[in-house]
């Protein structure tokens, strides 16, 4: 078994952020991550929102963050955890390869969103989005669709008709009340929609949907996949989490179990964005 005085699951930007500030407290610190450090910076084409940047690509920010983990002679392991042991002093990690256990971890491990299932994955980046709060301004004054269930698209809904030209909800179930009381004049509703899938060359141009068997479609410069995420918790069940699934901390990012910290996406907090990652990374790295 490796040990380690700091263990960080997941390098995405979260648990970047963590091995920077416990690597620079002098301790010996590794990323345990299994695809590639960067986490979901790959699936961001643009962002107009981490201070500093105009504006850049996700890409570029995952290289410049990579760079300095390695500037900071960071050790990264590709392995993947299976299982946690966290009942005892030494917390241990267990990878497909090998065991890991270290006095501190740090949970990054992000979340996942609930994909649409039909040909979304071709527009990702261009024109398909998750995440409207982060992608919103690139489509000022156009036409954007929502895909929802039973609602869930409503709160997307209203960030993106704050900046957009019309925001047509697609919702699979019966959302006739929501159409009724609406009052945004922006936001129309479609209700009982099957079959939804993506319409473009390189780019999203419309949809294509069916309604009781009636084929339709719409043309919209986006498509916003709003069915809801869940954070990556399968392995912490021994943790305290929030009604949705998320890891509970304090101020200093720490779970129920002392020692074990969470960070970014996977924790209970309110707004799921790059700056906050690196806010929760920064106090736990402090603190593991
Ligand atoms: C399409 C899109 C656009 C976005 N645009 C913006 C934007 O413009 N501005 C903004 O501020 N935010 C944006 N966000 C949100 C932002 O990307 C996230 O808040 C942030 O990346 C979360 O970082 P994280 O480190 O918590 O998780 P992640 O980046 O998800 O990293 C988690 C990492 O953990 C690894 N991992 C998971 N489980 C295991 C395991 N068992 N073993 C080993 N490794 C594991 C994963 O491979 C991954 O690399 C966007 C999100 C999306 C999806």
């Amino acid at each position: 078994m490796r040990e380690f005085d700091v263990l960080v699951l997941g390098g995405g930007v979260g648990g970047m952020m963590s091995a920077i500030y416990a690597k620079r407290r002098g301790l010996d610190v590794a990323i345990i991550e299994s695809m590639m450090l960067g986490g979901t910076l790959w699936q961001i084409e643009k962002i107009e929102n981490f201070p500093s940047y105009a504006e850049v690509s996700g890409a570029e920010l995952a290289e410049n963050f990579i760079k300095q983990i390695k500037h900071l002679r960071v050790e990264v392991i590709n392995d993947e955890v299976v299982d946690v042991d966290f009942s005892a002093e030494k917390k241990v990690l267990a990878g497909k390869k090998e065991r890991y256990s270290a006095k501190s971890v740090i949970i990054a491990s992000g979340l996942s969103y609930n994909k649409l299932g039909s040909n979304e994955d071709d527009f990702l980046g261009r024109g398909v989005s998750y995440c409207a709060v982060c992608d919103a301004n690139f489509y000022k004054n156009k036409d954007v669709a929502v895909a929802s269930k039973k609602g869930s698209g409503i709160k997307g809904a209203l960030e993106l008709a704050n900046v957009c030209k019309s925001v047509t909800i697609l919702d699979s179930g019966d959302m006739s009340m929501y159409a009724k009381y609406n009052k945004n004049d922006k936001i129309k509703v479609i209700s009982n929609v099957k079959d939804l899938k993506v319409e473009g060359k390189n780019f999203v141009e419309g949809v294509a949907f069916t309604v009781e068997g009636d084929e339709k479609s719409l043309p919209t410069s986006a498509l916003f996949v709003e069915l809801g995420k869940k954070p990556n918790t399968m392995l912490f069940k021994d943790l305290k989490l929030d009604e949705n699934g998320y890891i509970l901390t304090d101020e200093y990012m720490e779970t129920s179990i002392k020692g074990v910290f969470a960070v970014g996406d996977i924790r209970a907090g309110k707004l799921k964005q790059l700056v906050c990652a690196c806010s929760d990374g920064a106090i736990a790295g402090q603190n593991a």
